[in-house]
């Protein structure tokens, strides 16, 4: 068994204004940070594009329509205060659906242990009818709804350790009984959701506030008890929202963390994953803007997947 990375360089055409954090720049981070000599063994293929009828499984059909009728000629569209589109960002969007997608394919037929989804624009922000938050679609939702429905899984687990609250996960998420959804974020912080009582409409939603300035210590606090609460549930696949933003260096988050939190909470999840469902972990880059400590955190992040894969 090995590692799938899933990327695409349609993932460097989704151009930001200059200025944006979020821009392309953080793919060629992670991207050299991967060719090092500790990663030769990662297998590595292309996000395939996904059918834009994917993006049905969570949002709607006007959303859907929306966000491909303001795909620009050149320059930028935008779309909410922060979001914005270029010419390439349909398709990088539609890639970074198809990677997951190929991801939890790859991980369910037995291909791989585990993968990585290196792709952007990013997509916990998404809500059922907007795009935020540099997010067009809800890439891990939409994952996470396709190996329910295609693949018939009986439930799914999808955890968010971005500094920001999965407002849009949450969002698809909310009725979903299927999926179990834990997230742990920054309050308070963009978007200002992701409080210990927005529990979701069948309990099935777990939120860890952290405070600014907390570390380490204090997120592992926070995540155990919600972790033995997910092997509880029992999920047959765990999706990672793996936004790297919670690193001390970070310009948008508040947190301390350092590549070992990163480190350990991705080893705390492939053992629970290792207990409940074969290991099987399909985890997708959300956020994470300085660009050293976003290599050395998505580094770390796989590097623990890799060891745990084999
Ligand atoms: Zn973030």
């Amino acid at each position: 068994m090995t590692t799938l990375l899933f990327t695409h360089e349609s993932g460097l055409a989704h151009v930001s204004p200059l200025g944006h954090p979020e821009r392309a720049e953080r793919l060629e981070a992670i991207t050299a940070a991967l060719a090092g000599p500790g990663f030769a063994a990662l297998a590595r293929r292309a996000a395939p594009l996904a059918d834009e009828a994917e993006v049905l499984r969570c949002h709607a059909p006007e959303h859907l329509a929306g966000i491909k009728a303001a795909r620009p000629e050149r320059g930028w569209s935008q779309i909410d205060a922060d979001t914005y589109m270029s010419p390439g960002s349909w398709e990088a969007a539609l890639r970074a659906i198809g990677g997951a997608e190929a991801a939890v394919d790859a991980v369910l037929s037995g291909e791989a242990a585990n993968a990585f989804v290196a792709m952007r624009p990013p997509g916990h922000h998404a809500e059922r009818d907007r795009a935020m938050g540099f997010c067009l679609f809800g890439t891990v939702s939409v994952a996470a709804r396709y190996a329910l429905d295609h693949h018939g899984l009986a439930r799914v687990a999808v955890l968010d350790f971005d500094v920001h609250h999965g407002n849009g996960t949450q969002d698809l998420l909310w009725d979903e009984p299927r999926a179990v959804f834990v997230s742990s974020q920054q309050i308070p912080l963009y978007p200002g959701s992701g409080h210990a009582d927005e529990t979701g409409a069948h309990g099935q939603i777990v939120n860890l506030p952290l405070r600014p300035g907390s570390g380490g210590a204090e997120m592992r606090a926070a995540w155990r008890p919600a972790l033995a609460r997910v092997a509880d549930f029992a999920p047959d696949l765990i999706l990672i929202s793996a936004g790297f933003d919670a690193h001390r260096d970070d310009p948008l988050g508040g947190l301390n963390w350092t590549e070992d939190d990163f480190a350990w909470i991705t080893g705390a999840i492939c053992d629970l994953a290792a207990k409940t469902c074969g290991g099987r972990v399909v985890s997708c880059l959300e956020g994470g803007y300085d660009l050293d400590a976003l290599a050395a955190s998505v580094a770390a992040h796989v590097t623990v997947l890799m060891e745990r894969g084999q």
